[in-house]
């Protein structure tokens, strides 16, 4: 199958070729011609699955030609949990857009950054993506309107939902026009999301991209190594400078843990950035850019960034400590082994650990080869 079958014009595929995309992932094949029939849809998908590319191409090309509406009435508005995620999203519009004769204005908008730039840009914007707390903020001061909205878009509708949106949302549902397209994403099918199905869908078309994620599990090769608590560290610094890692992203479970780890890499002179909570958005936006574009070695992160975030070809993952859910674990190793390409995820297991482990490797229903630390000579790992 190609996208040229797909009712994308001349414009959308000549960026994707550009972009080497050579054929549709399922996914798409399945939502593209869908969405341009006008259908709601409801799809199961994780990251990796190329879902946005899935929502965005069509809502492109459904949009092209058509006259704008009245200034600050949008037309398209993506929902998503995330800052990170509201940025990535809005930078695949701009990019798959780029060849269309008419660009469309989108923008992303989200909370932790002051308010009033994002006011004065909304001006002329017609596809907006969002995070709900701010956007609510938006429209209360009216400097953008969702009564004309004609496609809604959910990503990542389980993660909205787990992080507290519930309410926010369905203060925007309220909002929003009774006639309208809605696409919704989710990583996981649950009882609040069947809810919202029925509420807001329209006969929708079904799609799961299980398949999709388990090949994506397959391309990544998994090790773990028995470690105590204390040699973590000298572990980890062992593993960057023996693995030659250009670009790794490090997942512990705390903002504490995360900036400990940065200090020791960099008293030990291994450039890192830590990436959680308790940083500024300018922070995290600049040092997401700059891992992107290889000038970090090392990202610690806490699994604030283990959903949604595209970094592409990168090569490691480290759980320097595992997350509680098995489902996070899925999520943080995804970062790699993505778009085809093969990726390397460790996890460094202290003995209090490996019980948890067990039961991640069940769930996951894949079984991690093992390396015993104590074997190692992590005396050459550290400078001082
Ligand atoms: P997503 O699931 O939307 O986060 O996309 C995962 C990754 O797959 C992104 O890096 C996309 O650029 C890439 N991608 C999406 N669709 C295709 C395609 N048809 N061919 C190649 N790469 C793709």
């Amino acid at each position: 199958m190609s996208f040229s079958t797909l009712g994308l014009s001349t414009e959308l595929i000549k960026v994707l070729t550009e972009q080497n995309y050579t054929e549709p992932y399922p996914i798409q094949s399945a939502v593209i011609p869908a969405v341009l029939k006008g259908k709601d849809i409801l799809a199961i998908a994780q990251t990796g699955s190329g879902k946005t590319a899935a929502f965005v191409l069509p809502i492109l090309e459904k949009l092209q030609g058509q006259a704008p509406l009245e200034n600050r009435f949008i037309k398209v508005l993506v929902l998503v949990p995330t800052r990170e995620l509201a940025i990535q999203v809005n930078e695949v519009f701009a990019l798959l857009g780029s060849r269309q004769m008419v660009r469309l204005k989108t923008m992303a908008v989200y909370g932790g950054v002051s308010i009033n730039p994002q006011m004065k840009n909304l001006m002329g914007v017609e596809i907006l993506v969002a995070t709900p707390g701010r956007l609510l903020d938006l429209v209360a001061s009216k400097v953008v309107h969702i009564s004309e909205v004609k496609i809604l878009v959910l990503d990542e509708a389980d993660k909205m939902l787990n992080l507290g949106f519930k309410e926010e949302m369905t203060k925007i549902f309220e909002m929003l026009p009774l006639k309208r397209q809605n696409l919704l994403f989710s990583a996981t099918l649950g009882k609040d999301i069947e809810s919202i199905n029925e509420f807001l869908l329209r006969d929708p078309v079904k799609i799961t991209a299980e398949e999709e994620e388990g090949k994506n599990l397959n391309l990544i090769s998994q090790i773990a190594y028995k470690v105590s608590e204390e040699k973590k560290g000298p572990l980890l610094r062992y593993l960057i400078n023996e693995k030659k890692m250009e670009q790794v992203l490090v997942f512990t479970s705390s903002v504490h843990r995360a900036d400990a780890v940065v200090v020791k890499l960099k008293a030990n002179g291994i450039e890192a950035f830590a990436i959680h909570s308790k940083k500024s958005q300018s922070a995290r936006n600049e040092a997401l850019r700059r891992f992107k574009t290889g000038k970090i070695k090392v990202l610690v992160a806490t699994d604030l960034i283990s959903r949604g975030i595209d970094i592409k070809f990168l090569p490691f993952v480290i759980n320097y400590e595992l997350p509680r859910s098995p489902k996070d674990y899925i999520h943080r190793i995804g970062r790699t082994g993505r778009a085809e390409s093969a990726g390397n995820a460790i996890s460094l297991i202290s003995p209090d650990e490996e019980h948890h482990f067990r039961v991640i490797q069940k769930k996951m229903k894949k079984w991690v080869d093992f390396i015993d630390a104590e074997g190692l000579d992590l005396s050459g790992a550290d400078k001082s």
